[in-house]
Order: C-alpha cells, then sequence, then structure tokens
C-alpha cells in the first residue's frame, strides 16, 4: 500500500508554470527567494506571489563558471547559472529579486546578478542573540517594506501584513506535522520524498491550497502508517541528515543513504527542520515588521555566529527522531558550514554519542561512488553501535 498523494506533489513546480504565466498576464508580480532569510509575508501582504528560485541542478553550473570562480558553492553557481542562461522559468517570471548578505560568495553573486535584474539585497546582521543586530535586521524589514512598495506602486497594510503571517505560520505549521511523522519507528516518509515533496511545495503559488494538500497528506499517511504501512526495512539505520540545503537535483546523499540500506528519517536543513518550528505570536500586539525581524533573525543557519541554536535543534532531532547516526553535509567551498562542521561532531559524537559522518561534495555525479563506499561503510558502523 503507497500514498497516492504522494505522487501530486511529483509535479508542482511544472503545473504550478501555467499558473504564474497567467497571474503575470493578469498584472500579478512575482519575487523571487533564493534563501530562507527572505522573508515571504511582505511579499504576500503586498499582493505578489513569492517563489523560491532553483539553485540545485548541476546544468547550469559550467555557465555560470564562465563568469563566477569555480571553487565557489554550487548552490551560488547553480542559481547564478540559471538567471543568466535563463533557463529557470520561475527566475524569469520574477519581477523583482530578494537577495541577501548571508555568504560571502552569495553577497558578491547578487552584485553580478543586478546586471539584468533588480536585486533588492538585504543586509544580515550574523549574531542571533545581539539587540543591535535585531535593531538593524529591522530596519531592513522595512527597507524591504519601502522597496516592495516603490516598486509594485501599492501599499502594504498591517492587516495584510497579519494576515501573510498567518498563512505563513499555517504552511510551516503543516509541512512540520509531516515532518514529524518520521518520529514513529518504522518511518513513514523516505528521505527522498520529503525532500521532493518540500522542494516542490516552494513553487506552489496558492499559500492556502499548499496548507490543504499537506493536510491531506499527512492524513493519508497516518492512517496508512496505522494500517501497517512503512517506508524502508523495519530496521534499516535511522539516519539524521544536517548541513547545507538539498533540492531535487542536488538530493545525492540522501538517495545514496538509501540506496545503501538507511533512511534519512528528518533533514535539519533549509528546506529541511530548521525553520519549520520558527512561527510568530499573532496575538503579539508589536510591530509586525518587528515581529518578522525576530523569526527570521532566529534561523540557526551556519552564517550566524555563534550558531548554538542549530546545535540544540539537532539534540532535540536526534532524541525526537529516534535516529542512529547523523550525515553532516557540505557543499564544497561552503566555509561556514564547513568549520561549523568541528561543534557538530562534537556535540553528536561526545554529548549523544553517536555515529557522525562529513561529507564535502558538489552537485555532480563525479564522486557518486567513493560517497556510497563512504555511506556503506559507516551505516555499518551505525548498525554496529546498535548492538553495542
Ligand atoms: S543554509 Fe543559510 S544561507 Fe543557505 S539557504 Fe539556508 S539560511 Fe540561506
Ligand atoms: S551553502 Fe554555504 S556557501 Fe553556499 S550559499 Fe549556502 S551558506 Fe553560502
Amino acid at each position: 500500500m503507497r500514498s497516492e498523494l504522494l505522487a501530486s506533489f511529483e509535479n508542482i513546480r511544472d503545473n504550478n508554470l501555467m499558473v504564474l504565466k497567467e497571474a503575470k498576464e493578469r498584472g500579478t508580480k512575482v519575487v523571487g527567494i533564493y534563501c530562507t532569510y527572505g522573508p515571504r509575508e511582505p511579499v504576500l501582504a503586498i499582493g505578489a506571489i513569492p517563489v523560491g528560485l532553483c539553485g540545485t541542478r548541476q546544468e547550469p553550473i559550467a555557465a555560470a563558471e564562465s563568469e563566477l570562480p569555480a571553487n565557489l558553492c554550487p548552490l551560488i553557481k547553480s542559481s547564478y547559472g540559471f538567471a543568466i542562461t535563463d533557463t529557470c522559468p520561475y527566475f524569469h517570471f520574477s519581477d523583482l529579486i530578494i537577495g541577501e548578505t548571508t555568504c560571502d560568495g552569495k553577497k558578491k553573486m547578487f552584485e553580478l546578478m543586478q546586471r539584468f535584474k533588480p536585486v533588492h539585497v538585504m543586509h544580515l546582521p550574523q549574531s542571533p542573540y545581539r539587540q543591535a543586530a535585531l535593531e538593524l535586521w529591522y530596519k531592513e524589514m522595512v527597507r524591504l517594506k519601502e522597496t516592495l512598495e516603490e516598486t509594485f506602486n501599492s501599499e502594504i497594510t498591517e492587516p495584510a501584513l497579519r494576515e501573510a503571517i498567518h498563512v505563513v505560520n499555517e504552511g510551516n505549521r503543516a509541512l512540520k506535522q509531516l515532518f514529524d511523522l518520521n518520529r514513529r519507528k518504522p518511518a513513514v516518509i523516505s528521505g527522498v520524498e520529503l525532500v521532493k515533496v518540500a522542494w516542490q511545495l516552494g513553487f506552489h503559488s496558492d499559500r492556502w491550497e499548499r496548507v490543504s494538500m499537506l493536510e491531506r497528506l499527512v492524513s493519508e499517511l497516518e492512517y496508512l502508517a496505522e494500517h501497517g504501512y512503512a517506508t524502508g526495512e523495519p530496521l534499516a539505520p535511522r539516519i539524521l541528515l544536517t548541513g547545507t540545503p538539498v533540492g531535487v537535483g542536488s538530493e545525492k546523499v540522501v538517495a545514496l543513504v538509501e540506496e545503501c540500506g538507511g533512511i534519512v528519517v528528518a533533514m535539519e536543513n533549509c528546506g529541511g527542520y530548521k525553520t519549520v518550528g520558527l512561527t510568530i505570536d499573532e496575538k503579539d500586539p508589536r510591530d509586525p515588521l518587528w515581529l518578522l525581524a525576530e523569526k527570521y533573525l532566529r534561523i540557526p543557519c551556519a552564517v550566524m555566529t555563534p550558531n548554538w541554536e542549530r546545535l540544540q535543534l539537532i539534540k532535540e532531532m536526534a532524541r525526537d527522531f529516534q535516529v542512529d547516526g547523523v550525515i553532516d553535509l557540505t557543499w564544497q567551498a561552503c566555509h561556514t558550514y564547513n568549520v561549523e562542521s568541528f561543534w557538530i561532531a562534537r556535540t553528536v559524537k561526545d554529548e549523544l554519542g553517536l555515529p557522525y559522518l562529513h561529507l564535502e561534495t558538489d552537485y555532480s555525479d563525479s564522486d557518486r561512488e567513493s560517497l556510497r563506499v563512504r555511506i556503506e561503510a559507516f551505516l555499518e558502523v551505525v548498525k554496529a553501535a546498535r548492538m553495542v
């Protein structure tokens, strides 16, 4: 017995293109966003459609390398390659791009991108704990609101912003419910399927429809689980994936874990669990832009220093999802995640007492077989550790 609803997530990106094209023809504006620090709520509040942009495929990287250094992370090169080759229809339809100064490569890439698309770059302070950082990030929320209002010649009202906060909260709640299904043992949904669902949803332009699709999927999977359905082998090693983001086209490590007999029960990364727990108290009467600043500054990305919340999240996830081992994925040339792997290794090995594997790779298939050997060996270590 398989989930039939899962199939309806397969083609959201393709199906939504026509919806987006028709919306554009009616005059609706589209705003492209690359990173989870890019706030969706002000975009929704002005009546535009926020879309997550592609940066997860190998194909456009060669074109990107004609202008960017080759030793840059594949996510940045893929994003830029889609833009300069005009092969991502979502980028093509975007009237405005929201960029951010997360890491050095990305912020400098946005300078080049501004040559052929309007890009509003938000200046992200890199400490989640300082009051001055929060105040600066609030001012960046105000500046974004002003840019949206000027660009689209409209006004963002407080009720519209609060309604946007509500729908984004609901989306996070529903996605978290889906992820939380894998707290069950055995797991209900594979890591490859989780990547697909989360990635495809980023392209859906109807926020409420996204919520109801997720709710229907969760109900169906709960029903199946209660009638004995599970994914993978019952004793498959349960792996937590942390590190840099993955999506369709860059899910190589997730796929290899599952081809080798493990199951990625949870992902701490962006697109996974990193942001689904970040909601705004809708009864909080303070300025909604301030509430947004507080929420987005709490994202535990490795660009923050220090980034202790990520360690805390990993500990909670390891417990809640009953994981047997942790794989920490770093895209090549991503210095922030690469250096932070020191703290992740310590936390996983010393505090949680779990096997840990750090992998550094890119989107190409050139190292697929060597990765397979390392992952197979790691899963053997995980199985042996379970028996101790
Ligand atoms: S890992 Fe950090 S920089 Fe990359 S998308 Fe996530 S929040 Fe943005
Ligand atoms: S993966 Fe690392 S280098 Fe690449 S965009 Fe994200 S933070 Fe920057």
